[in-house]
C-alpha cells in the first residue's frame, strides 16, 4: 500500500487520525490550524476527501461532515477518506464568506507558499491533502441570504465523475464549467475527479440540504466501495441540466415571491412583483424560459439588475422533474409539516 503523509505524519493502514495542519497565527498571537480526520481502510483504495466551508460562512457542509463522522457504523474499509470541514478556517471564526484579506480562497487556487494569506492557505490545501486524491467532494451552500435547491455541480464530460453526480442521488445535477482560480479547476489539474454540492443558504443550517448531502457523501463512497454497503434505500433518479442562467430584477422596490425552490416554471410564468413602498406594482418579473427553480434571493428587496432567480434547464419534461423533486423533499423530511 502506499504511503500516506499529511502534516509530517504518517497515516497507517486501518487507522484513524486527528491532524492540526498549521496556518498563519492570528494578529493575537493564537495559532491557527486546518483540523483534519483521517479514516484508513485496511484494504488499497481510492483515496477521496471531504471539504467544506471554502467559503467560510456556508456551514451545511460542516455539519454533513460531523453527522457522517458521528455515525456508529462509519467505517472506511477501503482506500482513504479526508474530511476538512473547515478550509477556509479564518472565514468560519469571522463568519465571512471570504478570507481575511478579503480575498475568495475559491478563486485564490492553486496558491503558493510565499503569496498571499488566501493564496498560502489554497497551497497547504492542495498538497497536503489534494495531492493524494483521486476523488474529491466540496460542500458548499448559496451566497448570504441566497438559497440553492440541493444540487450537484461537475464535469460530466468525464464519465466516472458523471457516474459518481448521478450516485450522489440529489434530483438536479447541473453541468458544469471550472472557474478560473476555484478548488475545482486546481483539483482536476491534479486528476483529482471532483463533485461540488451546492444546498441551503450561507450561515444558516437547512435540515433538508443536511440530509441530502449526507445521503449523497454516503452513496458515493458506497458507489467507490469504500464503505460498508448498507441496506438498500429508495434511489432518487437524477435529472441532469443542460444549463441554467440568473433572472434578474427589471425593477426597484420590494418584492413578492410567487414560487419556491424546486418549483416548475413554464415560459412567461410571473415568479415575483416588484412594487413600490406605497404598495402599487411598478414591474412583474416573468419566466423568459421554462425549467426549475434552483437558486433564489431570500431578502425581499432589490434593485434593479440584481440576480433574484437561478432557474436550470432540461431536456426532459418540467413537471416530472418538479413532482420528482416534491417526492425527494418528502422523503428526506417526512415529518416537516407536523
Ligand atoms: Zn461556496
Amino acid at each position: 500500500m502506499k504511503e500516506l503523509i499529511i502534516g509530517g505524519y504518517t497515516i497507517e493502514p486501518g487507522s484513524k487520525s486527528k491532524i492540526e495542519l498549521s496556518v498563519a497565527k492570528l494578529y493575537t498571537d493564537a495559532e491557527v490550524s486546518l483540523p483534519i480526520k483521517v479514516f484508513r481502510g485496511k484494504k488499497d483504495g481510492p483515496t477521496l476527501f471531504i471539504s467544506a466551508a471554502v467559503h467560510g460562512d456556508e456551514l451545511n457542509g460542516i455539519e454533513i461532515i460531523r453527522r457522517l463522522m458521528n455515525q456508529k457504523n462509519f467505517e472506511v474499509i477501503r482506500g482513504t477518506v479526508i474530511a476538512v470541514p473547515m478550509v477556509n478556517i479564518y472565514g468560519v471564526v469571522n463568519q465571512s464568506r471570504y478570507m481575511p484579506d478579503r480575498r475568495d480562497l475559491n478563486r485564490s487556487f492553486p496558491g503558493s507558499s510565499q503569496g498571499s494569506l488566501a493564496a498560502r492557505v489554497a497551497h497547504i490545501f492542495l498538497t497536503e491533502i489534494v495531492s493524494h486524491c483521486d476523488y474529491g467532494i466540496d460542500l458548499h451552500t448559496g451566497a448570504i441570504h441566497r438559497s440553492n435547491l440541493p444540487q450537484i455541480r461537475a464535469d460530466l464530460s468525464d464519465e466516472k465523475t458523471k457516474e459518481l453526480a448521478l450516485a450522489f442521488g440529489v434530483p438536479v445535477v447541473l453541468n458544469s464549467t471550472l472557474v478560473d482560480g476555484s478548488l475545482r479547476e486546481s483539483a482536476v489539474a491534479n486528476k483529482t475527479k471532483v463533485l461540488l454540492y451546492e444546498a441551503g443558504e450561507a450561515l444558516r443550517f437547512d435540515e433538508l440540504s443536511i440530509r441530502a448531502g449526507l445521503k449523497g457523501v454516503t452513496n458515493v463512497l458506497n458507489n467507490l466501495g469504500m464503505i460498508k454497503k448498507t441496506a438498500k434505500k429508495k434511489t432518487t433518479t437524477p435529472y441532469i441540466a443542460n444549463s441554467s442562467g440568473w433572472l434578474r430584477a427589471n425593477a426597484s422596490g420590494f418584492v413578492s415571491q410567487k414560487i419556491k425552490l424546486g418549483d416548475q416554471i413554464v415560459k412567461g410564468d410571473s415568479l415575483a412583483e416588484i412594487g413600490s413602498p406605497y404598495g402599487d406594482i411598478i414591474n412583474t418579473v416573468k419566466a423568459t424560459r421554462s425549467g426549475i427553480l434552483i437558486g433564489m434571493q431570500n431578502i425581499p428587496l432589490v434593485q434593479e439588475g440584481e440576480a433574484m432567480f437561478h432557474i436550470a434547464y432540461f431536456s426532459e419534461d418540467d413537471d416530472t422533474i418538479a413532482e420528482h423533486i416534491e417526492t425527494v423533499q418528502e422523503q428526506l423530511l417526512p415529518d416537516y409539516d407536523s
